[in-house]
């Protein structure tokens, strides 16, 4: 039966019976239950209920009414749970949405949104039913002036995209705009109007923010004027605070959320407003079932609840800008800072001119360092991620051995017998390591892998009088290590900070003359269709570190790829030209946002098994292929199978691409349930991952 029947049935028959996802078991399948008459009138969409199920007690989440059934001798719901249910019926729609799209179970996903309770917190913190009627908004027709939100002519003037976000937030409708502009706090201003605006309307808004760092900042500044009015979810926040918070919520004793990705969820029934901060970050996007985006999951749910969407970010990503280009999402930039331009100096270093192949930090670099020092400026050194070796380049002319049909750098790889070989992490392609380079004839090419321990040995001798700090993974055992790093930097007693992306958690950059960005390459290619993209974010993220700058500051950006059009963009601060480059390689590769990517990974410790799933997996998918209810695919990894060893397990890893998501899935979903039972368990483990931001 599809929706719309179902809620026809919903409103104009009499329900009979309940539609059941049971919560304790992970079936992706829906049950049905007999209402009693007692319980009829308190059971709704969303609510838990205690329900017999194979001669045990369990626990359901009702999901929608039927008037009739064609399953006989159907057992009756035995209690309900809470006394108003913790999810609206909006997010009952959101989650099968999510159990749909991202291909995971509706139970896994159901368990994920709603918080664990307690049966002492359900006595403890009962939910006072509010009539909803009482605090309904004003009229639709109702166009008092004093209503509307409206800029002054002055910030108008300042920034014509203003008008835009007025209309939009006036409409009260769906409506996505995608906010630009590097300075956060014009971003706040719109923010700070447009949330007045809907809690004016007697609406609520939630604002999602990527990292914790951001969110006490937003959380800081809100604070101010909506102290009383708003809930903010830490990320370590316990279940029963969860809980404590869920429930004010429902109680409509707030109407501001604040929170990570997770509180994308949060049970409002009358959601007027959603902002998503930086909504590039790829820290939106949760690494365990259900995977879902938070960006992608919040403009579902603005669709879903007819509310306006404000996306905002100082790089957009690729698909939020094209989707501005496709005209779905309506553009309103920000211009800001040409002041702080002039005090900000932009080198790129070309390192394949440098005359000493094996030293990391070039001349310029090193006589910036100095000059920083000299003047009592700190200075930070940026090196991503540790350790990520693998790949060849030619320390002549920059030239990367890449696969031919992805265009992602080879990987360097030493096999289980310890021999190197090139392989592409896309497709399985596998390649000879070549010796000399076959752009320049040079036998300058080897693995290019640096790790910040190398970085800050070779830092030391260079400067041996300055104070010098490590801050990553490696060189930090407590969270307590890495605060008094951080201190020590904050306070000015340390001159370099040597770091990877943790260095954008807490520093305090006011002080800092000097970033160095040691090696753009590393980033670069990463075996990932999005390297340019996270490149080109990442370091625009470095760069905008220089939030404040009331002296001249500098920033180097070392390469052996001047000419790559991401370092290009960011040298100029040119979004669109970056974005231009970058989706006509998109485009011609066939790579989202053209398609879709779903990333399939088997892991298990003994290398046969996890071959033998491999192969059922693909017999799967190749019947699918035949299958005409489904979309067309293709499958890349299956033919040259690889598998990789990773700690005590073995991996095999595939990638599908697909441009009918929906249909795809829909075929794929449907002997899916089966073939998980029958083929994995806990040995031996799949795990999909549709829309993926890592690649391995
Ligand atoms: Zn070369
Ligand atoms: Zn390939």
């Amino acid at each position: 039966m599809n929706n719309g029947i179902n809620e026809f049935i919903n409103m104009h028959s009499e329900k009979k019976y309940a539609e059941v996802v049971i919560l304790e078991y992970n079936f992706d399948k829906i049950f049905h239950y007999c209402l009693p008459q007692d319980l009829k009138d308190r059971i709704s969409l969303g609510s838990r209920v205690t329900i017999p199920f194979r001669g045990k007690v369990t626990t359901g989440c009702v999901v929608g009414f039927l008037a009739e059934s064609d399953v006989k001798n159907l057992k009756e719901i035995a209690q309900i749970t809470d006394k108003k249910p913790l999810l609206t019926p909006q997010l009952i729609r959101l989650t099968q949405w999510i159990s749909n799209y991202y291909l995971c179970s509706w139970e896994k996903t159901l368990n994920y949104v709603i918080p664990k309770t307690r049966k002492a917190w359900l006595k403890k913190f009962d939910i006072t039913y509010i009539s909803p009627q009482k605090n309904l908004r004003l009229p639709e027709d109702d166009k008092s002036s004093d209503n509307e939100i409206i800029f002054s002519t002055e910030e108008i003037k300042e920034m014509p995209s203003l008008k835009d976000i007025e209309n939009i937030i006036n409409n009260k409708k769906f409506q996505t705009i995608l906010i630009r502009g590097n300075d956060f706090n014009s971003r706040m201003k719109i923010y700070l109007s447009c949330i007045r605006k809907t809690l004016k309307e007697g609406r609520q808004a939630i604002i999602l923010a990527p990292t914790e760092p951001n969110l006490s900042e937003l959380a800081g500044l809100l604070e101010k004027e909506f102290k009383d009015n708003m809930v903010v979810f830490e990320e370590k926040i316990d279940q029963k605070a969860k809980y404590q918070k869920w429930i004010k919520i429902r109680n409509s004793q707030v109407n501001i959320a604040l929170g990570m990705r997770s509180s994308i969820f949060v049970p409002f029934d009358r959601l007027g407003l959603i902002i998503v901060e930086r909504e590039y970050s790829s820290l939106y996007k949760e690494e365990r079932s259900p995977r879902y985006n938070a960006r992608e999951v919040a403009l579902k749910r603005a669709e879903l609840e007819n509310v306006p969407l404000i996306l905002s970010s100082e790089t957009p990503s690729m698909e939020s800008y094209w989707n501005v280009q496709e005209n779905n999402f309506l553009e309103a930039e920000l211009n800001t800072g040409g002041e702080r331009e002039n005090l900000l100096k932009k080198s790129i270093i070309d390192m394949t001119q440098e005359k000493s192949k094996k030293k990391i930090i070039s001349y310029e670099l090193q006589q910036a360092i100095s000059r920083s020092l000299k003047n009592k400026r700190q200075v930070v050194l940026f090196l991503n991620k540790r350790g990520f070796s693998s790949f060849m380049i030619c320390s002549q002319c920059g030239y990367i051995p890449k696969c031919p049909d992805c265009n992602t750098s080879l990987s360097y790889h030493l096999d289980i017998q310890k021999r190197a070989q090139l392989i592409c992490h896309n497709c399985g392609k596998r390649a000879k390591v070549i010796d000399v380079c076959v752009k320049c004839g040079s036998k300058e090419i080897r693995p290019l892998g640096m790790g910040t321990q190398k970085l800050e040995s070779e830092i030391r001798k260079m400067f041996t009088r300055a104070e010098i700090r490590r801050l990553d993974r490696d060189s930090l055992i407590k969270d307590e290590d890495y605060r008094q790093i951080l201190e020590e930097f904050n306070q000015r007693n340390t001159d370099i900070l040597i770091g990877t992306q943790m260095v954008l958690k807490g520093v305090d950059f006011n002080n800092v003359g000097l970033i160095g960005i040691i090696s753009a390459d590393t980033l670069l290619n990463l075996p990932d269709y999005r390297s340019g993209e996270k490149t080109f974010q990442l370091l625009s993220e470095v760069i905008s570190s220089f939030r404040e700058i009331s002296f001249p500051k500098e920033v180097i950006i070392q390469t052996f790829n001047p000419e790559d059009h991401c370092i290009v963009a960011l040298k100029e601060q040119d979004y669109n030209y970056f974005y231009q480059k970058e989706i006509e390689l998109r485009k011609e590769l066939d790579y989202p946002p053209f398609t879709h990517i779903i990333k399939i990974v088997i892991l298990g410790e003994e290398k046969e098994a996890v071959k033998q799933r491999a192969e059922y997996l693909i017999s799967y998918l190749e019947f699918l292929r035949k299958n005409k209810e489904s979309a067309e695919f293709k499958l890349l990894g299956a033919v040259n199978m690889v598998l990789w060893k990773s700690r005590n397990n073995f991996k095999i890893q595939f990638l599908i691409k697909v441009k009918d998501l929906e249909r795809f899935n829909k075929a794929f979903k449907k002997k899916y349930d089966k073939m998980l039972s029958k083929h994995f368990d806990q040995k031996n483990r799949l795990t999909i991952d549709v829309d993926p931001v890592r690649m391995i």
